[in-house]
This record gives C-alpha cells, structure tokens and sequence, in this order.
C-alpha cells in the first residue's frame, strides 16, 4: 500500500508516518528529512537547497522527485511508502503518479489531516524551542504555511477527484489521532 500524509507544515506528519511504519512495516518517505540530511552531510545538494529551505520557500520540483524517485525501490520491496512532505505542488502529485505507475503501483490513500492555524503555530513555537530546525523561526513558519496554502492545497481537488482523499481529524493526543488514521485506513 502507499499513502501519502498530507497537510500543512507542523500538522503531525512525521510523527503519524514513524507510528505507521512501526505498525505496518513500511518505509517513511520524508523529503523534508532527506533534504536535511543533504545539508548536514555538506553535500552539493546540501548548499544548493539550504538558503531557500531556511527561508522556508519550496526547493524545486526536480530535486524532490529525483530524491523520491531513488528511494521507490526499496519502499516497494517493504512493502509500500509513506509519503510525508511529498508532494508539495501539483507537478510533484502528476510526477509521482507516473513514476507509481511505471512500476505497475499508485497511491492507495491520501490521508489529510485537519489542524486549526492557531494551533499550528503553538505547535511550532514548541518545536523551534525544543529542536531549533532553523525553519521553525516564526518568519520562516509564516512563509512554509504560505506555501501550503498557494502550492500544496491545490492538490485536495487533485487527489478529490481520484476519490483517494480520506479527511482526519489531527487535533488532539497522539494515540487518539493515530487510531482516526487506523480507522481510516479501514
Ligand atoms: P518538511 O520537513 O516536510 O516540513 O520540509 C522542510 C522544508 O524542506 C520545506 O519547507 C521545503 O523547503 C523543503 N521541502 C520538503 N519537501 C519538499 C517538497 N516536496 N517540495 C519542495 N520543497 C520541499
């Protein structure tokens, strides 16, 4: 099965895409922890994607897919992906389906999870305080959630019309907000 997590920065992502790997064997495919790693390694790929990350602008779309497009092996051979932070734009989602189905595969469910603005922000005030991720910054958050709402919401309609979009509640204590993504998941 692949799945993709889908909402704003902050909604609860990465921590609901461990807790189903934990559960189901799959593999987490976070490009935001892909990038990160690129800088912290120095790598080429690291420079040329740190100052706009930092700022918290979207990289562009063929570093993200090209990042995802090496990893799909071996999601495949665990049993299917976790996409989380990916894809962002419309072009990632039509990238994404093309590359699925040259492997004879797709995206099974998109799971969007529903968070009040208020509370996001709460949520990475915390964040920035306990990790310090540069792009936590309250600027740099202003700027991701600006993103999410020109680039990535657009793709609820996309994902809408292939009756994959199964909308869940992310508000709340982790458990709770996990078990809504079982029942989802059926
Ligand atoms: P995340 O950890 O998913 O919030 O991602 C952190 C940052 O990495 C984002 O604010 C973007 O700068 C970059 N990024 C991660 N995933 C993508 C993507 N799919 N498309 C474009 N930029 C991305």
């Amino acid at each position: 099965m692949n799945l993709v997590l889908f909402g704003p920065p902050a909604a609860g992502k990465g921590t609901q895409a461990k807790r189903l790997v934990a559960q189901r064997g799959m593999v987490q495919l976070s490009t935001g922890d892909m990038l990160r790693a690129a800088i912290a390694s120095g790598s080429e790929l690291g420079e040329k994607v740190k100052h706009i990350m930092q700022s918290g602008g979207l990289v562009s779309d063929d570093i993200v897919i090209d990042l995802i497009k090496s990893n799909l092996p071996a999601a495949e051979a665990a049993g299917g992906a976790i996409f989380d932070g990916f894809p962002r734009t419309v072009a990632q989602a039509e990238a994404l389906d093309a590359m699925l189905g040259q492997r004879g595969a797709r995206i099974d469910k998109v799971i969007r999870l529903k968070v009040d603005e208020a509370a996001l922000v709460t949520r990475i005030e915390k964040r920035f305080a306990d990790e310090g991720r540069a792009d936590d910054n309250p600027e740099a958050y202003k700027v991701r959630l600006a993103a999410y709402n020109a680039q990535t919401a657009p793709l609820l309609p996309y994902y809408a019309a292939q009756a994959k979009l199964y909308e869940v509640d992310g508000m709340g204590a982790v458990d709770d907000v996990a078990a809504r993504i079982a029942a989802a998941l059926g």
